[in-house]
């Protein structure tokens, strides 16, 4: 099934990233409510058929933990993307006061699944964890979307722009790992980066506190990772968080170890239950 722009009519903004627009728009022939992204590339017809054909892998893609994919075209230099419309937004907005524990573990635990089905299942890294590409609807699920799936994408947005708050792990500053000094690992720091973020209400290297960008990235490298406040959060929930901040590479916990840690004991076991049998590799919906 192709979605095209004239079966779209436009509801609204649901917000603006460094590349374009966010709308919620309604799917005429399907009565389907979608949120469509439009990405503002200056690129070749050729590499515009190139991310359309490598985003169509995404039709496979079924997970209680990631956004569904409805399909992309585009039109003259915008890729326009549409998805599964989340009627609570992005992690931003829930948390300006800071996310009660329970709540932060429950949307841990689902991000965590996320990334590891797009591991497991589509073989690629997220490249882009942030409380913005974590989305929550009305039913309380958690899905995560603006994932690394197009290579060609990937190249293009990588040449475009750099934002100001840096998610990037020590390792992809100073480039030690991988061609584009991107590995699975980066998406843990990224992880507990956006978990410290959500549970204090700010970005843990915020720009205000340098003087300027060198100075961040050099805290990033050289300093101490931040940390969940000890005060408000329990031992287990701080645990983990240091775990997915070490800034060795190497010795950051992967999905698994993540989904055996004692503080998403619970929410594991909870899946489990809904699969009928103890521990399923597989939490989503079988073909
Ligand atoms: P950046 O451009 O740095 O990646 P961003 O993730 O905020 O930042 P966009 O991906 O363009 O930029 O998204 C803009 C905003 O639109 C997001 O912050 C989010 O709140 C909202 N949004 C994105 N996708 C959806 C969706 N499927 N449902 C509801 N809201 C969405
Ligand atoms: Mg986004």
């Amino acid at each position: 099934y192709k979605i095209s722009m004239a079966q779209l009519q436009v509801l609204g903004e649901l917000g603006r990233g460094q590349y374009g627009v966010v709308h919620k728009v309604f799917h005429e022939p399907t009565h389907v409510t979608m949120a469509l992204k439009e990405i503002r590339l200056e690129l070749s017809k050729r590499s515009l058929q190139q991310i359309i054909m490598e985003l169509d892998v995404l039709h496979k893609a079924r997970s209680p933990y990631i956004v569904d994919f409805y399909g992309a075209f585009f039109i003259e230099s915008c890729v326009y993307y549409s998805m599964e419309y989340m009627d609570f937004g992005s992690l931003d907005r829930l948390y300006p006061a800071g996310i009660p524990e329970p709540v932060l573990r429950k949307i841990t635990h689902s991000v965590v699944r996320g990334l590891q089905f797009l591991k497991d299942e589509l073989r690629i890294i997220h490249r882009d964890v942030k409380p913005t590409n974590i989305l929550v609807n009305k039913k309380g699920d958690v899905k995560l979307c603006d994932f690394g799936v197009s290579g060609e994408l990937n190249q293009s947005l990588a040449k475009t722009h750099v934002g100001c708050q840096s998610y990037m792990a020590p390792e992809r500053i100073i480039c030690t790992s991988g061609p584009d000094g991107y590995t699975i690992q980066s998406d843990v720091w990224s992880l507990g980066l956006t978990i410290v973020e959500a549970a204090s209400g700010r970005f843990p290297y915020e720009t205000a506190g340098f003087a300027n960008v060198f100075d961040q990235l050099d805290a990033i490298v050289n300093g101490d990772p931040p940390k969940l406040p000890i005060d408000k959060y329990s031992n287990s929930a701080c645990d983990f968080v240091q775990q997915c901040l070490r800034k060795e590479s190497a010795s950051r916990p992967n999905y698994q170890n993540l989904l055996d840690h004692p503080w998403l004991q619970e929410a594991e076991a909870l899946v489990g239950l809904m699969n009928g049998s103890g521990k399923t590799k597989h939490a989503w919906c079988p073909e």
